[in-house]
Parts: C-alpha cells; sequence; structure tokens
C-alpha cells in the first residue's frame, strides 16, 4: 500500500511538526529525538521473554481512552474514486466518555471502519458535510452491515439542507430508503425492523457556528462551506476543552478563519497539484486549475489556510498519498505553513489530550468478521412478527414470501443433506430444530 519512502517521509513530518512545538529532546542512545508520542515509540525490552508494552503503532480495541482523551481514526483520507489502499472521507472520533461519531462516510471507508472491530451498537452516529459521494457514499455498507451485526437501534444522521428541497441531507436519505427498499424488505421480517429506519436531523447549511448537536458533553457547530454549489458545511466538535475542526470540501473561506481558530486539531481537504492532475489523471491544465484551485483547496492554500488560524495539529487529506505525490503535497504545503503537521492516509490515528497529541498508525486485520453482539442474539422472527410488519408496513403477508412461481423453481436434490445438518444442531445442542416444512 505505502512503499517505505513515503511512511519514513510522515514520520519526518510528523517528528518536525512535534520538534517545533516541544523541542527536541537527547535520549540516551544519542539520537536527537522529540518529547511525547514519538519518545514512547518501542518501549524497552530488557530480557530475553519480555514484550514492549509500548509501541508506536495503535492495534485496534487494545487500549481504553482516558477520561479526557478522544482518538481520531482516518479512516478514509483519498479521492471520490475510493481505491483497495484509501477509501474516500470518513473520520472517526472516539471519546473517552465513550461517545462515537463519524464525520463523512465516503466510498469504501466502512472496510477500514470494519477492520476496527468496534460493535456495531456503538456506530449510530453520522455527521455528513455534504452529499458528495465520497463523503457519504458509505452509509449504505454501515446501514446493511451495521444491522445484520447486530445493532439493535435506527442510524442517526445529520446534514445540510440544500438551497432547495430537493437538494438536502433529508430528501437524500428518504431516496436512499427508496432505492434500498428491497434490501429493506427482506431483512425488515426476518430480522427486526427498528435497525433499518433512520433519523434525519436536517440543518440549515448557512448557519453560522450554529449549534447542531449537544450530548454527552460533546458539542458540534456548522458553518457553510464553498464547494460547487451552495450546500455544504464544515464543522467543529468541542469535548472537555478540547476542540477538533473538519472542512468537508471547501474553497478557504472567512467562516472556516474566524471558526476554526486554535483548534486542536484541524482536518482540512488539500487536493491533488494541479501538474499531477494533469500528469495522472489526464486533466487539461484549465480543468486541472478550475477543479484543483477553485472548486478544492490546493495544497498552497491549504498552508495559508493553517498559518490562519494556527492549530496544535494540522491535517491535509484528499490526496491520493503515494511515493511520488507525497513530497510534492507536502513541500508544496510548506511554501506557505510551517506549523504542526499530519499528511493524512487511512489508519493514521490522533491521540489527543491537552497535554500530548499522539500520531500513530493502526495495525489492522483484513480478515475481521463483525464484532460478536453485546446484547443477547435473537432467533429470526415467527409468524407475530411478520404480521406486526405486514400491518405497520402496508406491505401484504403474501408478498412476503416467494411467490408460486420462484418456490416452484425449488431443487428437493438437497433436502436429505440439509437434514443433517438440522440433525447435526439437535445433536450437538440437545434440542429440536423442526425441519422447515415439517410443523
Ligand atoms: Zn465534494
Ligand atoms: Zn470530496
Amino acid at each position: 500500500m505505502n512503499t517505505g519512502f513515503s511512511r519514513n517521509l510522515i514520520a519526518g513530518c510528523v517528528l518536525g511538526a512535534f520538534a517545533l512545538t516541544t523541542g527536541p529532546v537527547e535520549t540516551d542512545k544519542g539520537a536527537s529525538i522529540v518529547s511525547g508520542a514519538a519518545h514512547a515509540a518501542g518501549g524497552v525490552v530488557d530480557d530475553p521473554t519480555g514484550t514492549v508494552p509500548d509501541r508506536y503503532v495503535y492495534y485496534p480495541g487494545t487500549e481504553a481512552l482516558s477520561e479526557g482523551e478522544v482518538r481520531v481514526i482516518a479512516c478514509g483520507t483519498g479521492m471520490p474514486d475510493s481505491r483497495r489502499g484509501q477509501a474516500s472521507a470518513c473520520f472517526l472520533f472516539d471519546f473517552g466518555n465513550g461517545e462515537k461519531l463519524f464525520f463523512d462516510l465516503g466510498t469504501g471507508a466502512m472496510r477500514n471502519v470494519n477492520s476496527l472491530m468496534i460493535p456495531s451498537e456503538y456506530l449510530t452516529k453520522v455527521f455528513i458535510s455534504h452529499l458528495h459521494t465520497d463523503h457519504w457514499g458509505d452509509l449504505a455498507s454501515l446501514w446493511a452491515g451495521g444491522w445484520t451485526a447486530g445493532r439493535p437501534v435506527p442510524l442517526e444522521v445529520w446534514g445540510p439542507s440544500g438551497r432547495e428541497p430537493d437538494m438536502g441531507t433529508a430528501y437524500a436519505i428518504d431516496g436512499f430508503l427508496r432505492a434500498y427498499n428491497w434490501d429493506y424488505q427482506t431483512r425488515a421480517y426476518k430480522i427486526t425492523p427498528v435497525p433499518g429506519g433512520i433519523t434525519v436531523n436536517e440543518f440549515d447549511y448557512r448557519g453560522e457556528n450554529a449549534v447542531i448537536y449537544e450530548e454527552n458533553g460533546v458539542t458540534i457547530r456548522s458553518w457553510p462551506a464553498i464547494h460547487s454549489l451552495d450546500g455544504p458545511v464544515s464543522f467543529s466538535l468541542e469535548w472537555n476543552d478540547l476542540k477538533f475542526v473538519f472542512s468537508s470540501d471547501t474553497y478557504p473561506n472567512t467562516w472556516w478563519n474566524e471558526y476554526a481558530r486554535d483548534a486542536d486539531l484541524a482536518i482540512h481537504e488539500c487536493f491533488v497539484a494541479v501538474p499531477t492532475m494533469v500528469a495522472k489523471m489526464g486533466f487539461t491544465p484549465e480543468s486541472a486549475l478550475l477543479v484543483g484551485t477553485q472548486i478544492h483547496t490546493a495544497p498552497e492554500a491549504f498552508g495559508k489556510v493553517m498559518t490562519e488560524i494556527e492549530p496544535r495539529m494540522a491535517v491535509a487529506y484528499h490526496f491520493f498519498k503515494d511515493f511520488d505525490t507525497t513530497a510534492e503535497v507536502y513541500s508544496r504545503i510548506r511554501t506557505t505553513y510551517d506549523g504542526p503537521l499530519s499528511l493524512a492516509e487511512d489508519f493514521m490515528v490522533w491521540n489527543i489530550t491537552e497535554d500530548e497529541i499522539r500520531v500513530r498508525m493502526a495495525v489492522t486485520e483484513e480478515a475481521t468478521w463483525s464484532p460478536p453482539l453485546t446484547g443477547e442474539a435473537q432467533p429470526p422472527g415467527g409468524d407475530a412478527d411478520r404480521e406486526a410488519f405486514s400491518e405497520n408496513s402496508g406491505v401484504a403477508l403474501e408478498d412476503m414470501t416467494y411467490s408460486d412461481f420462484i418456490s416452484g423453481g425449488t431443487w428437493d436434490g438437497v433436502e436429505e443433506a440439509l437434514r443433517g445438518v438440522y440433525k447435526e444442531a439437535e445433536e450437538a445442542l440437545g434440542q429440536e430444530f423442526p425441519y422447515p416444512g415439517d410443523e
């Protein structure tokens, strides 16, 4: 996914960033490193069977947050065409008090989210900055996958209005549920209909630092972003004297300069450099200049934006981060900004407290399963559930099963083999499981 070159360069960026704020520290190994995060890297093993207590990587599911700590995980940092090594925009916020929420859920992001193995019942809140698919395209995966994995409640979505009703988030979610009606109905009366709902909180995109969420000590505000058409917004999130800001996609603007000031972590889009768009994406210079500098924030402009608001840590995302693009984006940012900087890639993790910002990469497993349910697993709904669903939804009972035409194609040549599976379950569990149709 990444060459050693790009990884090393980033380590350099982060170290340089810390050095600016904390100053270099001499260690007993004689190397000049920095205090805080980087200093902890590696831990100490002083006997041959010892373990390393403190590594420079994050292993999901192994670290409890302290009470005043926030962990931010980049689950998508790339472009609209998500790729195997980089999903589209998604940042997961994980708070010391247990609150968890997403800023954007772009295409491909759920593959990354699922590798963190967080029980689905805790992943229910999604803040959508704008309705480009690279910022909400994987809602389908969270919606259906989390349902299958045992989320007991509906998803809750926050997103901006548009200039007209059909350009807003409520319209989009209504359309989403219509588009996935077949999926909804096939799960609703086989499992339970409740988690298939989505609660929409649409807010005015013109709000200027307006509060859109206040729960569990977390306050989220929005202000307009300037991107493509009216509608997109940027967010701030405040908790425990910490402040996080997320630009979404935007041309640099005065709202951001005013409301994002002094953030602890400032995540802002930073687009692919214009010459790269021409060379690698086949853009004409005219369209590369338009998209790369006017619709999005160019690296040089990203630097200006961060110099203006002076965050504790600036985070650049929304470019394909490769061995041959990282240095280019970095050097262009450095023409206008010399403060703390992370060039985001998928699975970059920031642990933030009042005293420290620790930047690491998560080490994840590709072959993950859904985490086990935290509550009791339920058997499939019976006739009573089906009847209740029919009554509430208006779907006729006879439409909640196969037509005679389709069931007429059933091959009974497998029945004997499948009866063996039922018998095996009965013997293993000491319980009767009648074969379908035998009751
Ligand atoms: Zn966009
Ligand atoms: Zn985007």
